[in-house]
C-alpha cells in the first residue's frame, strides 16, 4: 500500500468506497477488504450503511488505529446543532469514538460555511473528528471554506474521462488530499481502448491502469467501490508497476468531460 502524506498524516492511497453496499453484503465486503490489506474505508450518512461498516470494523480484527475511516455529513444536517448531533449518531452507528476524516458531502447555500465549519472545528477539538474535509466543492468554494478551518481533503469525481486541473493545482498548492470518487466512472472507463492498450503493456487490467494513473499523481488518492471480492483484490494490486510519464500524459489527454454523478441524481439541492 502506498501512503499519501497530508498535513503530516499518512493516508492509504486506495480505500474501499461503500456507496450502494448494503446489509450483509456490505459487512462481508468490508471484512474481506480489511483481511486483504485495505486500511481505508469511505462511507457517508446518506449511504445508509454506517452500522454495517461499523460492524465489519469490529469483526475485521484490524486495530482501529490502523484504519483510516471517512464519513460524510448530509447537507440537511449542516446547521451547527445538527452537525454535532448527527456526527454523534454516525459515531454510534460506526461503533467508534472518532472518524479520521469528516466531510461535508456537498456544498449547501442554506447554512453559512462559517457556522458549518465552526461546528466541525468543535468536533475536532473534542477528538471525535481527526480531520475536516469537503466533497464536491469547487476551487473557489474550497478557498472560502479554508478561511474557517484547515481543509484536509476535497473528495470529487475524478477519473480518466473527467479532468480536474484546477482542483489538482489547488490541492498541491494548499496541500490537501484530492480524493477521486467514481475512479472507474462507475465502470464507464472499463471498455476504453487506450487504457486497455496501456494496461496490457504492463500486464494489468483497465481498472488497475486507471487507478494507478490516479494514485501516481501527487496529492491524489482513489476510493473504488467493489462489491466483488475479485475486484477488491485487483484494485489493491497496483503497487507493483508504474506508468511512464508519457503514459500518464496520454491518459490525461483522454478526458471527455464526462461526469457520471450529479447532484440531481442524488436528489440534493445545490
Ligand atoms: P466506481 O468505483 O467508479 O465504480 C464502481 C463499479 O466499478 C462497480 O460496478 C464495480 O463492480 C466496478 N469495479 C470495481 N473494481 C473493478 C475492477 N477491478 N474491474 C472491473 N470492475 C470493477 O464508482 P462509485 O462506487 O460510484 O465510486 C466509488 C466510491 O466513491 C463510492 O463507493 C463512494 O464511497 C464514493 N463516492 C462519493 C461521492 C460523493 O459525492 N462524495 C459520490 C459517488 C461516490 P462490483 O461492485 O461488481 O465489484
Amino acid at each position: 500500500m502506498k501512503y499519501v502524506t497530508i498535513h503530516g498524516i499518512p493516508v492509504p492511497a486506495v480505500g474501499l468506497g461503500t456507496w450502494q453496499l448494503k446489509g450483509a453484503i456490505c459487512i462481508a465486503a468490508v471484512e474481506h477488504a480489511l483481511s486483504i490489506g485495505y486500511r481505508h474505508i469511505d462511507t457517508a450518512q446518506v449511504y445508509d450503511n454506517e452500522r454495517e461498516v461499523g460492524r465489519a470494523l469490529r469483526t475485521g480484527r484490524v486495530d482501529r488505529d490502523k484504519i483510516f475511516l471517512t464519513t460524510k455529513i448530509a447537507p440537511a444536517n449542516f446547521a451547527r446543532n445538527n452537525i454535532i448531533t448527527s456526527t454523534y449518531q454516525s459515531l454510534t452507528r460506526l461503533g467508534t469514538e472518532y472518524v479520521n476524516l469528516l466531510l461535508l458531502h456537498w456544498p449547501s447555500r442554506a447554512i453559512a460555511l462559517e457556522e458549518t465549519l465552526g461546528a466541525l472545528l468543535e468536533l475536532k477539538q473534542s477528538g471525535q473528528v481527526r480531520h475536516i474535509g469537503l466533497s464536491n466543492f469547487s476551487a473557489s468554494e474550497v478557498e472560502q471554506a479554508s478561511r474557517y478551518a484547515p481543509i484536509f481533503c476535497n473528495q470529487v469525481e475524478y477519473h480518466p474521462y473527467l479532468a480536474q486541473p484546477e482542483l489538482l493545482a489547488q490541492a498541491r498548492e494548499m496541500n490537501y488530499m484530492l480524493t477521486a470518487y467514481c475512479p472507474l466512472a462507475l465502470g464507464k472507463v472499463l471498455q476504453d481502448d487506450h487504457l486497455l492498450a496501456i494496461g496490457k503493456a504492463h500486464g494489468k487490467s483497465v481498472a488497475q491502469t486507471a487507478l494507478r494513473w490516479l494514485i501516481q499523481q501527487d496529492n491524489v488518492i482513489a476510493i473504488p467501490k467493489a462489491g466483488s471480492a475479485e475486484h477488491r483484490c485487483d484494485n489493491l494490486a497496483i503497487f507493483d508497476f508504474a506508468l511512464s510519464e508519457t503514459e500518464m500524459q496520454y491518459i490525461h489527454a483522454i478526458h471527455r468531460r464526462k461526469r457520471v454523478v450529479i447532484a440531481e441524481m442524488l436528489g440534493w439541492e445545490h
